[in-house]
């Protein structure tokens, strides 16, 4: 069914007063399985456009070798991961924190740089909740972003801050997971 034929009431405009943007952010957060797979999803896109795009992981599980990475790296994604060549000089800081502040940090030059046109941030969320990293600074980060500079942010329980300046934010709902019935995640599915 066309747009076109929806009813028009389910439209809060008219379709002649779309507009386009030059970026948009987009948050994918929830406790149903589907944020990042979504987030990578829209790299497809992105790169189908020759769109320059990067991503940063901010939590990254030891040797964890993930389907995404391996075909982004193929695609030409730019791809880095929390502990993965950023330094860090206070050491009376948890591991953990300083990899999610250094990535941050890396992230925010990557927005501001405008040399990416998508920019997914993948679990920041965590690192706002436990306050490794503050979320008045990400929202202003993403505010004064350059024009054409889209990104996504993924993580359960996305702070309000990020929720209240992002265009479109999803909440993945779980109704069920495998994991649930002891079913560990599945190499070609979950990863
Ligand atoms: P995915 O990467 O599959 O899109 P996600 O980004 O929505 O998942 P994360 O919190 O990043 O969710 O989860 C990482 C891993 O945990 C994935 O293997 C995913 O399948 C699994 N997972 C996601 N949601 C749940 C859930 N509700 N219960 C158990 N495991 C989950
Ligand atoms: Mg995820």
């Amino acid at each position: 069914m066309s747009t076109e034929s929806a009813p028009r009431e389910e439209r809060p405009y008219d379709i002649s007063e779309l507009r386009s943007a030059p970026s948009l952010v987009m948050v994918n957060t929830g406790h149903g399985k589907g944020k990042s797979t979504a987030a990578f999803g829209t790299v497809l896109r992105a790169v189908a456009r020759g769109w320059p795009t990067a991503v940063v992981q901010f939590l990254k599980s030891g040797n964890w070798n993930t389907g995404e990475e391996k075909v982004c790296r193929e695609l030409g994604v730019q791809w880095f991961s929390a502990g993965d060549g950023f330094t860090w000089e206070s050491d009376d800081i948890d591991e953990t924190k300083a990899k999610a502040v250094a990535a941050w940090d890396f992230s925010a030059q990557l927005i501001a740089g405008g040399e990416y046109r998508l920019v997914v941030l993948d679990e920041i969320s965590y690192a706002m909740t436990w306050d490794w990293i503050d979320a008045a600074d990400v929202a202003a980060a993403l505010e004064s972003r350059p024009e054409k500079v889209s990104v996504i942010l993924t993580g359960r329980d996305m702070v309000d801050e990020v929720v209240e300046v992002a265009d479109t934010v999803t909440e993945m709902v779980k109704v069920k997971h495998a994991f649930d019935r002891q079913i560990r995640a599945k190499k070609g599915l979950d990863y």
